[in-house]
């Protein structure tokens, strides 16, 4: 079950339709576990069957939320990006010359050049996220399913809203 909830900024309460769905009605104590972007409430004691079950509603909400980032992004149409992939690599500069630069250590760069001048222009990036930020299961998913990396990597640095605006 899914219902969606106005923030008010103080407590949220979890409708009784909630609570009898998960069977927390049953339990005297709540545990909340904080996850980036998320919360969980689950029972505070369970046996070994429902814990079982916990796990493994987390793994099918884990799986679900990255099909829907799959579906948003679509398959690759034989892209060069996804085609040159396994050349994608992060940029690293020694520190002194960062800090030569006026950029934070910790900046995210990127990099440009033109064909055939012998220089390559480092910079740092106008955006929070790219493709180097991606967990390496989601991209061997992606990878496996055909789906398109420059597509995901063009909404992650757009910071575009990919759930929960239909
Ligand atoms: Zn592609």
């Amino acid at each position: 079950m899914k219902m969606i909830k106005k923030n008010t900024g103080t407590t949220i309460d979890l409708p009784i339709e909630i609570l009898k769905a998960s069977d927390l009605i049953s339990s005297s104590e709540i545990e909340l576990n904080t996850i980036e972007n998320a919360v969980v409430a689950m029972k505070k004691t369970m046996n070994a069957m429902e814990l079982i079950r916990l796990a493994e509603g987390l793994k099918n909400l884990s799986e679900d939320l990255i099909v829907h980032l799959a579906e948003v992004c679509g398959g690759c149409q034989d892209c060069s990006y996804c085609q040159g992939l396994e050349e994608y690599d992060e940029i690293f500069l020694p520190d002194y010359l960062l800090e030569e630069a006026g950029i934070p250590k910790d900046a995210k760069l990127c990099a440009c050049t033109l064909e055939d001048s012998g220089e390559i222009l480092v910079m740092q990036a106008d955006y929070s996220y790219d493709i180097a930020d991606v967990p390496q299961f989601v991209i061997d998913i992606f990878e496996i399913s055909g789906i398109c990396i420059k597509e995901l990597e063009e909404r992650l640095i757009m910071e575009d809203i990919v759930y929960g605006d239909e």
